[in-house]
């Protein structure tokens, strides 16, 4: 069966043994322990994207609700890779699997608890895969369950679900897009820093014109991470 997304995830109950070592850690981002108390007890909660943060320490990107809310959680290397993984078939299944945990002072996880997991194979990241044909727009690496349909523009912040809101990076790609290390220009020229310097490519672009990264929406983009920078 073809994988389409693979992610770590959190239980409530791992979610808040999580929050509360890394408050114990003095890591810099914690979650509200109030937060996390009322978020429902059978829903699985992904870990869609982390970055290295510090030596042994990732700041994890956890998805909270059905909207795509995020919370930022620090956390140990080692914790990370204890979290169970959940795997989402192109067929609309899933599959849980679940890793040997070296903490065993936590609630003991059932995989009974989960009756919905959060993330439904979306239509625009069907149609958004499907506009890229399953590639990276950056480098061109086709493995579904490595990539992501990236919004241009935030949902939260007002950005709609069509395709020309939408771009199919890897994960690699999508979080320097997001933290602004790899620009996307209204003119789909990427650029991205490296030691050497500034390289520029072009962006691989869907064969359907209607497709194409909406450019208004890219210039927005583009303004908001001059603002941040600067
Ligand atoms: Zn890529």
């Amino acid at each position: 069966m073809e994988i389409y997304e693979e992610f770590r995830f959190f239980s409530k109950p791992l979610l808040k043994e999580a929050n509360e070592a890394s408050n114990r850690e003095k890591r810099n981002k914690c979650i509200n322990p109030s937060l996390i108390e009322n978020l429902p007890l059978d829903f699985v909660f992904h870990v869609v994207k982390f970055i290295y943060h510090r030596k042994n320490e990732l700041r994890l990107f956890v998805e909270i609700d059905e909207t795509g809310k995020i919370e930022l959680l620090d956390t140990s290397i080692t914790r990370y890779e204890t979290l169970p993984t959940i795997r989402y078939f192109k067929n609309g299944k899933h599959e849980i699997n679940f890793t040997e945990r070296p903490y065993p002072n936590g609630r003991e996880w059932q995989e009974s608890e989960i009756k919905k997991p959060l993330r439904k194979q979306s239509k625009f990241r069907k149609e958004v895969l499907g506009a890229y044909k399953n590639c990276c727009a950056v480098c061109e690496l086709n493995l579904p369950s490595l990539l992501r349909a990236s919004h241009i523009w935030d949902v939260k912040n007002g950005g709609p679900d069509t395709i020309n809101n939408g771009i199919a990076l890897c994960v690699n790609h999508e979080i320097a897009f997001d933290s602004g290390l790899l620009i996307i220009k209204p003119d789909y020229k990427v650029e991205t820093k490296d030691k050497i310097g500034v390289i520029v490519k072009e962006l691989k672009l869907p064969e359907n014109k209607s497709d194409y990264p909406c450019k208004e929406y890219l210039e927005r983009k583009f303004k908001l991470i001059n603002k941040r920078v600067k």
